[in-house]
């Protein structure tokens, strides 16, 4: 297949042609400060609050409590940083997951060595956060409970209305980093008690490098950037418009094309689950079967280590990710594979293929005769799995 197959959607997507034309105008002749006080202005200043309102109406949440941010961890790291900082005088003690993005357990590690203590809740099998644990976690002491909304490894989505229900029940500030989930599944902050949520614009088709944090009327935050009066003066600088602008419609598409859009993704998702789970032996899906988000499937193959396998789809023109950390510069497995149990050797062979609703049932045929023929190659290659089929034999 000469065409590329892009399988890698949850690590970023590909920015809609109708978001970059409603860009373009913002770069050149509509350049205007949207603080600046003349009518050539004012057009920006208009296209920003539309965007925002944009947003805030997806969350069911008031266009004031939609701060554009650099991107998703931007936003993770304010969240956490500014909360800790505006409650310590009532505690120091935050609750997040086992399975958080790089955003928020490097931000929890900051903040250990600044004085708080943060308990790290553990998962199940299927990367379900354990409530129990959560529940017992909790002190006088705790500020702030953050839980991602969907996993953006394994694809598993929490239980967020339980979560803010739990948090709400304590007088507790709920986060959620729901980068992955936002316009993949229904959000509506009141609904289930979210104090505060992080997004980011290329995860959904829309430009890299922008994202908000909705925060909820009355939660005490501080601010990130001090300088102007942008974003209510809490983010302070020049807005990024043409950003901003490619943003708000992203968001519009997503939100017009969302229960087609997500309907197609489910169905090609499960026909590659069950595809490749009937086809490869030795293998297991990683996240839960149902409970997961739209476009992602995570397997485990056996005896094989996921880089080698990444690399010679790579030559057949898939992109894919792996489940270890290696392409980003570490051999330890994943911290989220480790955390729903499974083995370092088993979690080494791990590959991630996110979807897009543009992928054909054709294309995906192609991906599961790839991905057959080379898990098999890899394991004839394979000392462990000789071993292994010796011993069964
Ligand atoms: C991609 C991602 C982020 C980081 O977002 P950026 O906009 O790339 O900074 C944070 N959290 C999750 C769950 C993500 O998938």
């Amino acid at each position: 297949m000469d065409k590329k197959i892009y399988l890698d959607n949850a690590a970023t997507t590909a920015t809609r042609p109708e978001v970059v034309e409603a860009m373009l105008p913002y770069f050149t002749e509509k350049f205007g400060n949207p603080s600046s006080i003349y009518e050539f202005a004012s057009q920006n200043k208009k296209a920003v609050t539309d965007a925002r309102e944009i947003i805030a109406k997806s969350l069911g949440a008031n266009a004031a409590e939609i701060y554009f941010t650099g991107g998703g961890s931007e936003s993770d790291n304010w969240a956490l940083k500014a909360t800790a900082e505006a409650y310590k005088e009532k505690g120091n003690h935050i609750i997040t997951s086992k399975i958080e993005h790089h955003a928020i357990l490097h931000t929890c590690e900051y903040l250990e060595k600044n004085g708080f203590e943060v308990t790290y809740v553990g998962v199940d099998e299927n990367g379900v956060l354990k409530l129990d644990e959560l529940k017992a976690a909790i002190r006088p002491t705790t500020i702030l409970i953050s839980v991602m909304f969907a996993n953006n490894e394994i694809g598993t989505i929490q239980p967020i209305k339980e979560i803010g229900e739990i948090a709400k029940q304590n007088n507790i500030l709920f986060h959620t980093d729901a980068v992955q989930a936002y316009m993949q599944l229904d959000i509506n902050v009141d609904d289930l008690n979210i104090d505060m949520l992080s997004a980011s614009g290329h995860k959904i088709n829309g430009p890299k490098g922008i994202g908000f944090l909705y925060i909820r009327k009355g939660v005490k935050i501080r601010s990130l950037i001090h300088g102007g009066a942008q974003e209510r003066s809490r983010r302070a600088g020049t807005e990024n418009v043409p950003a901003i602008v490619g943003y708000g419609k992203a968001v519009e598409i997503a939100m017009d094309t969302f229960k087609e859009r997500t309907e197609k993704e489910i169905e090609l998702r499960n026909y590659l689950i069950e595809r490749v789970l009937a086809e490869v032996p030795y293998t297991r899906l990683n996240g839960h079967r149902t409970k997961r988000l739209p476009n992602n499937s995570n397997f485990s193959f056996q005896f094989i280590e996921g880089e080698s396998l990444l690399i010679m789809l790579d030559m057949k023109n898939i992109c894919g990710s792996s489940g270890s950390a290696c392409t980003s510069g570490s051999l330890d497995p994943s911290h989220v594979l480790l955390a729903i149990g499974l083995p370092h050797e088993i979690a080494h062979g791990s590959l991630r293929l996110t979807l897009n609703e543009d992928i054909t049932k054709e294309e995906l045929d192609y991906v599961v005769t790839n991905v057959k023929e080379i898990v098999d190659k890899l394991r004839s290659m394979s000392p462990l799995y000789e071993d292994y089929v010796k011993g069964i034999n």
